[in-house]
């Protein structure tokens, strides 16, 4: 079949299906499918992302056909609907969306009830019997049409009716009369003409064509854009577009629109979930301008809501929509997100997708569906992205702490945070840029917030409901969110909210709940989260199925009690340098540094040795059964010298070393890329009485565990290591202690000499290395930085641009260059086992917390990641979804 730029649809009948998602976007795919189920879906049919794309390569050209194609499916819709577009006496109105691959709420464009004029609005009227509807669709037309095709502000629109309003005494639109409108409808085409010296299209045909071109160009808005980039969605996908009957749920109260959950996106919790609004149109529940009602009996209960439920006031329709969104939810296999519209007591469905969800609820549906059979346990694992755990760990209010609640709204995104008052998203901007942490607080967001949402810590507004614009986009972002706190009256423009008697002002510090909807005043102590059960089921099922093991980094006995409670097993990385940064040991440690021969570092390294013996001492305890992999000194020495003269100064006199010394030994110590220079094992080479004494410390630790009952794992690990003749000292240097402190303890234990793989000679000399060491760990931070050529410090400068500018895809020190740094780690791994068949793998760089770059390591045949203790159940997640992957492939 030749390639086609349109798809129809209509119930029982389709074109496409929920698998062309990529050419038919999020949207049209499901109305496909939804037809296919023989769902009750307005009739239309979908322009393809194909056609977007052609349009932005082509100088804003229309695909040759695409005319032809639009003119055969809009006579098809006429015939299927019984109505003619354009036609005075039964005219056929049609909605047209925007809807790409990837959900992008409300950042690009939407235009409602088009085909009115001023021919076909007298049509309308005649079918429904009501000229007030007809005409209140015709004005919400020319606005919205207006707006996003013509560009006219709406603010002139209102600006207008609300002229009309006080000339009439009114208050709420509702109140107008079909002769008023008729009246503000004459206003707004004369304000139309003034500003664009043209009238208001008539034609149908033109109304289409340019809200199809305004579908399309809303790709590149600022916001799709914006967006685009924080959600990493390719900028050459293009969007379609969704032509459709319109349904209407204002004609009266027995129609109403709405939108649900099949599970409840915030908690998990099983129950249908969502929001109406009876006699409204279709953008009103979203829009958060009426305060929603309840879906079901039991939510309107337990909010302790009067107005009724739909299942109360509609309960036919209601049964069929639960059955619908039931049929829906089993089919897809997720929990759904449905738009709905109810004409006169006829249901309709306009969407449906898998909902966005919190890492809480994300979480509680998988482990649901996988117990309810829906689902199998490696789906369930593969449904939830490892980042958002993070969230899970965040901290919360402790529930002890004293808090004075100002103000109380829904709970529309967990979480809690706290920061200052800002009430423009550009302040929001403007202050986290200086580090400030604030609370965006406003009336309602609209997608022109978003910089600002994404630059607060969190988000407040006084309107909406729990799938308001803010609501969804926080949930998105992981923002904590309370919506639709009524009580909050807020003068944005002086600066101020009222609530409860008090006024708040910019810059006061609040707090807030998302999990409650509460909002307080002050900073509130916040906690350590506790997991759910099924946040350790998800992490017992990963464990089923991963290969990797996970090893933490961690250095303090905190770390690491944090790290084993996490589930590592094992610590993949202690960086012995960190335990030097004491008050009471750096001046040991500088002392070791400075003295003149290797007597003088002798007798220094003699006041540090049983500090490190003790640290070591809890680490194989804590890490009872589990290896510990003590990397011996690493970074430059100049590192623990003071630099400025005043520090110099502090040093000297608490030191008793002259400050000439202090000053010569560190300007002799100092190098211009100390990542590069006399720092790793060179040390330990020049100095081996450094490395002496460590090992003698931790062999000692060991066999202090070792007499207490205990089983330490002991793996020592030099870093920085680039020649065979380097760790063939190293490794011969650590027997040597190893055999002169078992023997002065008259006891043995296993452990094992390796080293990092932390330089691209290392990576090609891997064979070599092999021969004295039992395992590598890849240091990919420094492989990183050695392989690009560029510092771990200061490239920051550089590498945003560089990203902007698509030459790196990703920064490569938070996800591993897969190519070229993973091409190296390919390499070594070959060579390492060529020589030892048994050597044990692994990787200690931040890489190790990055599902991509732990897919990776998964894929090379690693033994196991070292991440920090917060990531371990991020890692644990990504090493389950990597081998499950592996698996189905
Ligand atoms: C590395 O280089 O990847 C590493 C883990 O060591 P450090 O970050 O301490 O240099
Ligand atoms: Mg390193």
């Amino acid at each position: 079949m030749s390639k086609h730029w349109v798809y129809a649809f209509k119930a029982g009948q389709a074109d496409g299906d929920a698998s062309m998602k990529a050419l038919l976007g999020g949207k049209g795919a499901n109305l496909a499918e939804m037809s296919s189920l023989n769902l009750p879906v307005p009739a239309g049919f979908t322009i393809t992302t194909e056609a977007c794309v052609h349009y932005y390569q082509n100088n804003s050209e229309l695909p040759a056909g695409l005319v032809d194609e639009v003119e055969t499916n809009l006579a098809h819709l006429e015939k299927t609907t019984a109505k003619g577009f354009g036609d005075v006496a039964n005219p056929l109105l049609v909605s047209v969306r925007s809807g790409a691959r990837a959900s992008m709420p409300g950042m690009m464009d939407t235009v409602l009830n088009l085909g009115l004029n001023d021919a076909t609005v007298e049509g309308l009227t005649a079918l429904t019997g009501d000229s007030r509807f007809a005409l209140d669709c015709y004005r919400r037309f020319i606005t919205m049409y207006s707006n996003v095709v013509l560009g006219v502000n709406h603010h002139s629109f209102e600006d207008i009716l609300d002229d009309h309003k006080d000339r009439l005494g009114v208050t709420i639109d509702t109140d107008i009369t079909a002769k008023d409108w008729e009246r503000i409808i004459a206003d707004y085409k004369a304000m139309v003409k003034s500003e664009l010296g043209r009238d208001f299209p008539q034609d149908p045909k033109d109304q289409l064509w340019g809200a199809i071109r305004a579908v399309f160009g809303s790709w590149m808005n600022d916001r799709a854009k914006f967006y685009r980039k924080m959600h990493d969605i390719p900028e050459d996908w293009g969007t379609a577009v969704n032509i459709q009957s319109m349904v209407f749920g204002n004609m009266g109260n027995t129609s109403a629109t709405g939108v649900a959950f099949t599970r409840n996106p915030s908690t998990g919790d099983s129950d249908l979930y969502g929001e109406f609004l009876l006699n409204a149109q279709g953008e009103d529940v979203v829009a958060g301008i009426r305060t929603p009602q309840a879906l079901t009996k039991k939510a309107r209960e337990d909010m302790g809501e009067r107005s009724l439920s739909m299942e109360e006031s509609l309960p036919e329709v209601f049964a069929q929509f639960k059955t619908t969104v039931d049929t829906l939810e089993n089919h897809y296999r997720d929990v759904q997100d449905v738009e709905f519209t109810v004409e006169q007591g006829k249901l309709y469905m306009l969407q449906t997708r898998n909902a966005k969800r919190t890492s809480k609820a994300a979480l509680k549906i998988a482990v649901d569906m996988a117990k309810e059979g829906l689902i199998t346990p490696q789906e369930a694992l593969m449904r939830i992205d490892p980042g958002t755990l993070d969230q899970l760990l965040h901290p919360m209010l402790d529930p002890k702490a004293d808090k004075t609640v100002i103000a109380k709204g829904l709970p529309a995104s967990p979480g809690a945070a706290s920061g200052k008052i800002v009430f423009t998203a550009e302040d929001a901007v403007r202050y986290a840029a200086a580090g400030e942490d604030v609370i965006l607080v406003r009336d309602e967001t609209s997608p022109e917030d978003i910089k600002g949402m994404y630059a607060a810590k969190a988000i407040v507004t006084a309107r909406g409901g729990m799938t308001s614009h803010a609501a969804v986009v926080a949930r998105g972002m992981g923002r904590p969110c309370v919506s639709g706190a009524g009580e909050m009256q807020i003068y944005a423009e002086r600066g101020e909210f009222a609530s409860r008697g008090q006024t708040y002002r910019h810059g006061e510090i609040i707090t807030l709940d998302g999990s409650t909807g509460e909002i307080m005043k002050g900073a509130i102590r916040m906690i350590e989260p506790d997991f759910s059960e099924d946040f350790h089921q998800i992490m017992a099922w990963a464990d089923d199925y991963k290969r990797l093991d996970i090893r933490a980094n961690a250095e303090t006995p905190a770390d690491a009690r944090t790290a084993l409670g996490f589930g590592a097993k094992g610590i993949g990385l202690c960086r012995t340098e960190h335990m030097f940064f004491d008050e009471d040991r750096i001046t040991a440690v500088r002392e070791m540094i400075l003295a003149d021969d290797e007597a003088g570092r002798r007798k220094a390294l003699a006041k540090i040795e049983p500090m490190q013996r003790k640290d070591f001492t809890e680490l194989f305890q804590i890490m009872d059964g589990l290896p510990v992999t003590i990397r011996l000194l690493d970074p430059p020495l100049h590192e623990f010298l003071p630099h400025t003269e005043e520090d110099i100064a502090h040093v000297a006199e608490t030191s008793g070393i002259g400050a000439d010394k202090l000053y010569k030994r560190t300007k002799e110590l100092s190098e211009t890329n100390p990542m590069l220079g006399w720092r790793g094992c060179r040390l330990g080479i020049t100095f081996p009485e450094i490395y002496e004494s460590q090992l003698n410390a931790l062999f000692n630790a060991a066999v202090d565990v070792l007499e207490g009952g205990g089983d330490p794992h002991p793996e020592i690990m030099h870093p920085l290591v680039a020649t065979q003749e380097e760790m063939a000292k190293l490794s011969a240097l650590t027997h040597d202690v190893a055999k002169i402190v078992f023997a002065a303890r008259g006891k043995t234990l296993a452990y094992k000499v390796g080293t990092m793989i932390e330089l691209p000679r290392a990576a090609l000399m891997a064979n070599r290395l092999a021969e004295t060491a039992e395992f590598f760990s890849f240091g990919t931070n420094d492989l990183t930085q050695t392989t690009f050529g560029i510092s771990r410090d200061d490239s920051g400068r550089f590498l945003n641009p560089y990203i902007e500018k698509g030459i790196f895809e990703k920064d490569p020190f938070v996800s591993l260059d897969q190519d070229g740094v993973g091409a190296l780690i390919e390499m070594a791994v070959a060579k390492g086992k060529a020589t030892r068949p048994d050597i044990k793998l692994g990787l200690c760089g931040e890489h190790g917390g990055d599902p991509a770059s732990i897919a990776f390591c998964h894929k090379v045949g690693l033994a196991y990641v070292s991440c920090s203790p917060y990531r371990v159940p991020v890692a644990r997640l990504a090493a389950a979804q990597a081998a499950i992957a592996a698996n189905s492939q």
